[in-house]
Formats: C-alpha cells, sequence, structure tokens
C-alpha cells in the first residue's frame, strides 16, 4: 500500500481483544506472561497463513513432503541438537525491584530503566527450554522437554521419510506445529512469545548445490511475502555477519520487516551444513547417510533451513494492513488485508426487512460452498461497513430494490469503497477469483 500504516502496537493489541483476534491468556485470572489464546477470527486468520504456506511450499518445489512431530521430545534428542547446552540467553536481576533482563536488552554500566537503582546480579545463563517428566517416576531418565523449534522432529525423521515416501534428494520436509521458549522478557505482543507456531522447511541436498538452492529459497521465501499482500517496501533480505552464525553454518539470511519499533526478523534462513544429520546420527548410532547412485559412495546431505512463526507473521501482517482514513467524512479503521489472509471473505447485507430473506438465501448458498462469509443485519448500513472495514473483510453485499428485478446486488469494495453491480449467479465465481489469487 502506497501510504504508511499508522499503526501502533497498542491500537493493534487493542484491536485484537476488540474484535476477537486474540486475547491474553488465562485473562480472568489475571493472564499469563508470554501467552496467546486466538479468538474467532484470529483463528479463522491463523488458518489461513497455514493454508498460504503450504501452499507456497507445494508451489514451490514437487519434491516437498509434508510431516507432523510429536511436541514431547526425549533428552536425547535435545542433547543431541545442542539445546540442552547452548539453548540459553545470558540475564541479570535488578536487586532492588527484582526485574529482570536479557543482558542485550540493556546497559549495565547504567541504572536499571525500571527503579532507577543500579544493582545488578552477575550475568548468568538461562536455558529456555520448558522442561516437564514423563511417568509417575521423577527420575533423570523420566525428563522430558517442549520443543524449542519443529525442526528436530524433521531431522530425527529423515531417514523414515526417505524410506517410507520415495523422495529422493533434493527434497524438502515441511511442517507446521508448536513451539515452546520460556523467553526472559517476552514482549511486543505476539512478537516474542512463550508459546508460539513455526513453519519450518529443511531442504536436503548435495553440498555442490547448497548455495545455490539458499539463494533460491531466500528468493523463493521473500516473493512469498508479496504474495500475501506484505508492502515490498517493508520487506528486506538482511545477511548475517560471519560472528551472527552458529559455527557449522556456513550462511544465514534473515527476511525482515520494517516494523514501527525498527527492522525486526520474521524468518530465517540458513545454510546448516551437516551439523544436524550428524549430531543425531553420532548419539542414537543410526546411519543416516544417503546413498549416492553416481559415485558409489554415502553421503550426509546438506540442510537449508526456512523458519517462520506464525504468530510473529500474524503480528506483521496487522501491522502492514493496519490504516486509519477518511471516508465520507468519518474516520474509520481499516485493515487492506490481502483477501486470502483476510478471516471473513465477504458480508451480505440486508437494507431492510423485507430483503433479509432473499440475501439469507444467497449467503447460506456461499458459506454452503465453502467460503467464510457472514450475514451481518444489524445497526445501520455505514456502521456496519465500519465494522467490516476493521476485521478486513475484503468485500459487501448489498441487495437492494433493483435486485429483484435484475438478479444483481451491489459489491462495495474495502479499500476504495468502490461500489459495482454484479449478476447473482457470479458472485461464487468472484470470490473464488479473489480468495485464490
Ligand atoms: P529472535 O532472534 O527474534 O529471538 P530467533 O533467531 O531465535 O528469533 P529462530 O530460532 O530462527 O528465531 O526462529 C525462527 C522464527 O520463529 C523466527 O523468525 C520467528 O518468526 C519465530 N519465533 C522465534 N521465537 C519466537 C517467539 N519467542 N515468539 C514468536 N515467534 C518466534
Amino acid at each position: 500500500m502506497s501510504q504508511p500504516s499508522s499503526a501502533t502496537l497498542e491500537k493493534i493489541t487493542a484491536l485484537c481483544k476488540r474484535r476477537g483476534f486474540v486475547y491474553q491468556s488465562s485473562e480472568i485470572y489475571g493472564g499469563l506472561n508470554g501467552v496467546y489464546d486466538f479468538g474467532p477470527l484470529g483463528s479463522l486468520m491463523k488458518q489461513n497463513i497455514r493454508s498460504a504456506w503450504s501452499q507456497a511450499m507445494m508451489k514451490a518445489n514437487d519434491a516437498i513432503v509434508f510431516m507432523d512431530g510429536s511436541i514431547l521430545g526425549s533428552y536425547d534428542t535435545w542433547k543431541a541438537s545442542g539445546h540442552i547446552d547452548n539453548f540459553s540467553d545470558p540475564m541479570v536481576d535488578c536487586l532492588n525491584c527484582k526485574k529482570r533482563y536479557r543482558t542485550d536488552e540493556i546497559d549495565l554500566e547504567r541504572a536499571c530503566p525500571h527503579c532507577g537503582k543500579k544493582a545488578w546480579t552477575e550475568a548468568r545463563m538461562f536455558n529456555m527450554m520448558f522442561q516437564t517428566q514423563m511417568g509417575p517416576l521423577a527420575d533423570p531418565t523420566a525428563m522430558a522437554y517442549l520443543r524449542p523449534e519443529t525442526a528436530q522432529a524433521i531431522f530425527i525423521n529423515f531417514k523414515n521419510v526417505i524410506s517410507t515416501s520415495r523422495v529422493k534428494i533434493p527434497f524438502g520436509i515441511a511442517q507446521i506445529g508448536k513451539a515452546f521458549r520460556n523467553e526472559i522478557t517476552p514482549k511486543q505482543f505476539l512478537f516474542r512469545m512463550r508459546e508460539f507456531e513455526q513453519m519450518e522447511m529443511e531442504w536436503f541436498c548435495k553440498d555442490a548445490q547448497a548455495m545455490e538452492y539458499f539463494k533460491f529459497w531466500a528468493d523463493a521465501r521473500k516473493a512469498f511475502y508479496q504474495t500475501i499482500g506484505l508492502d515490498p517496501a517493508r520487506i528486506r533480505l538482511r545477511e548475517h555477519a560471519p560472528d551472527e552464525r552458529a559455527h557449522y553454518s556456513t550462511a544465514c539470511i534473515d527476511v525482515e520487516y520494517q516494523f514501527p519499533f525498527g527492522w525486526k526478523e520474521i524468518e530465517g534462513i540458513a545454510h546448516r551444513g551437516t551439523f544436524d544429520l550428524t549430531q543425531h546420527s553420532k548419539h542414537s548410532g543410526k546411519d543416516l547417510n544417503v546413498f549416492d547412485e553416481e559415485t558409489k559412495s554415502s553421503y550426509t546431505p546438506t540442510v537449508i533451513e526456512c523458519s517462520v512463526g506464525v504468530d510473529r507473521l500474524f503480528l506483521t501482517l496487522l501491522f502492514d494492513a493496519y490504516h486509519e482514513d477518511i471516508i465520507e467524512g468519518e474516520e474509520r479503521v481499516v485493515l487492506r488485508l490481502n483477501p486470502r489472509i483476510a478471516p471473513i471473505k465477504a458480508a451480505f447485507m440486508p437494507l431492510t426487512k423485507k430483503q433479509v430473506d432473499p440475501l439469507y438465501q444467497i449467503y447460506a448458498r456461499i458459506r454452503a460452498a465453502g467460503f467464510m462469509v457472514q450475514f451481518d443485519e444489524s445497526g445501520s448500513i455505514g456502521k456496519r461497513y465500519r465494522r467490516q472495514d476493521e476485521i478486513g473483510t475484503p468485500f459487501c453485499f448489498t441487495y437492494d430494490f433493483e435486485s429483484e428485478k435484475d438478479n444483481t446486488v451491489t459489491v462495495r469494495h474495502r479499500d476504495s469503497t468502490k461500489q459495482e453491480r454484479i449478476n447473482i449467479d457470479d458472485i461464487q465465481q468472484f470470490l473464488e477469483k479473489i480468495t485464490h489469487e
């Protein structure tokens, strides 16, 4: 969109609550920090995000298969992956007000920004994995972990997938699922949460082709964000400096979005070398190599990873879509969401009581055809338009006196507020075209 979004974190958070996109989890008990529940509109929008990502993966390469791994993982898995030893952030506490910070968030030479005293504890490492126990015995062998990323399920099932789905190198395994990180300071609403969802794809290839695929995926992933409507001027690729990368990683690129609070990562694309499969092979004692028919030798495939958070992307889409403008002399808030992402595709609005029945029949037919549409009959027409604008509904259909005569309805476009007449028999096709683009 050409004009800048007027979104702030406060406005987005308030809209999410007001319209049933997102609620603070356990709100009636005072709230659970860094954890959120998605309401009727939020859950629909999340489904649309997952579906757009899966579609993009399917279209990008036909050698991509999907899987759905478990959330609970064994000590062995997370020891091998390096998370038990290294998945930690350094933190300090203020001895005066007890506020806790990540050391990279504050200047330890200065006073606590919260209470104004300078009384820091020593910095210490804090492991961000959530631990739990499986079965009735609390001994160390019963220790289990909630996964802090979805990717490891892909690596430990690499051989299962190869031997059961007839894929051959190069191929990818894609997965969507929950991840849990005991973030020291969850903040910025859905940006940094303790329970969130990831969409990850691990691409397995020969090392000689890895850089080529790395570039391919970086470009493909950047292009994806335009197809779901994000403003291209607010998206950039940022290559990591060597000291930002893990020791095993040859290259790493973040897809960043320009939030009001700065350019921030929304997706990470990483050349992970052979680290993950090598680690799991070493710790499990299982051979995770593949056989190369050409050279008649076995080798460990190289991995390129694309990893994005559903919730962080959800927040990004809201920031990008949020606008305030003046329509017919009235101020409105409008979410200019891409129709594929919008939770409600269209609203059907009768103008008089007499029109309720015929319009309801049209609405019911469209809903039965699989479109998430609403029938909206309460309040003035202006009020109804504002309500639908605010939740990002791209189209509103009204039925009027002419409709009976010429079998047409009026469709109002959310962004331009322009109206046009279309034949009632063409509504389904109209929505199909616009929501599948
Ligand atoms: P950050 O530096 O922002 O903590 P990260 O580099 O640790 O992110 P990755 O481990 O690369 O993140 O995770 C991949 C993606 O998962 C991120 O780009 C982001 O979209 C999402 N993600 C990671 N941590 C969180 C979180 N705490 N809350 C919401 N989404 C997250």
